[in-house]
């Protein structure tokens, strides 16, 4: 997606090989005419799937997955973080090991929100090794929802979660692809 790759390179602020703020856009603000059409990109790409839900988790995947679910015209839910793993029946909970932040964080989803009816797309805003996504897909595996695809804004293809969740079998969908972060410059595919 031609309009994210130029706002990437316009705000995007390389912190090391591995990592790339894009506070200005996905994590700490939001352009709305740019998320905006984000969502429409998503929902052109799953249009054709039924879908019935779209699936995120807090916080930054939010804003996307709003805008992809008022495009096809169906709820979003996000995936709450929890401080403790949450035992209850009620929950659908996974551990997942943060990127970002270097820690474990537990993620949650309230069973009335996912049902074996579902059809879901999972959004997000990055992915890099594939934790986050893979709990989520866990997630919409253990409600009995049918997953029909991912669709990350920012996939990192120097690293293993997109490839690997690909080869698992599962639709990746990525709106634009960065090959390398090394020395400081922003290189997609
Ligand atoms: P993964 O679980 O795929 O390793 O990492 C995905 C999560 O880590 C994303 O939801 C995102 O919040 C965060 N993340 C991974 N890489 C980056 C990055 O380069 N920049 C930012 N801002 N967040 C990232």
């Amino acid at each position: 997606m031609e309009l994210l790759k130029e706002k990437i390179r316009e705000v995007g602020v390389v912190v090391s090989d591995e990592v790339i703020k894009l506070d200005a856009i996905l994590n700490h603000a939001v352009d709305p005419v740019l998320t905006t059409e984000m969502g429409r990109e998503f929902a052109r790409r799953y249009r054709e799937q039924r879908v019935t839900k779209v699936l995120t988790i807090e916080s930054s995947g939010i804003p996307i997955a709003f805008a992809a679910a008022q495009e096809l015209g169906v709820p979003m839910v996000f995936a709450r973080r929890k401080k403790t793993l949450n035992t209850d029946t009620e929950t659908y909970c996974e551990r997942v090991p943060s990127f970002t932040k270097g820690f474990v964080t537990d993620i949650m989803v309230g069973k009335e929100f996912l049902s074996e009816n579902d059809r879901v797309v999972l959004i997000d805003d990055f992915i890099a090794n594939g934790d986050a996504a893979r709990g989520l897909i866990r997630i919409i595996r253990r409600s009995g929802a049918e997953l029909l695809g991912l669709g990350i804004a920012v996939e990192k293809s120097f690293q293993a979660g997109g490839r690997t969740i690909r080869e698992s079998g599962v639709r990746v969908e990525s709106l634009v692809r960065i090959s390398s972060l090394a020395g400081g410059r922003i290189e997609f595919e």
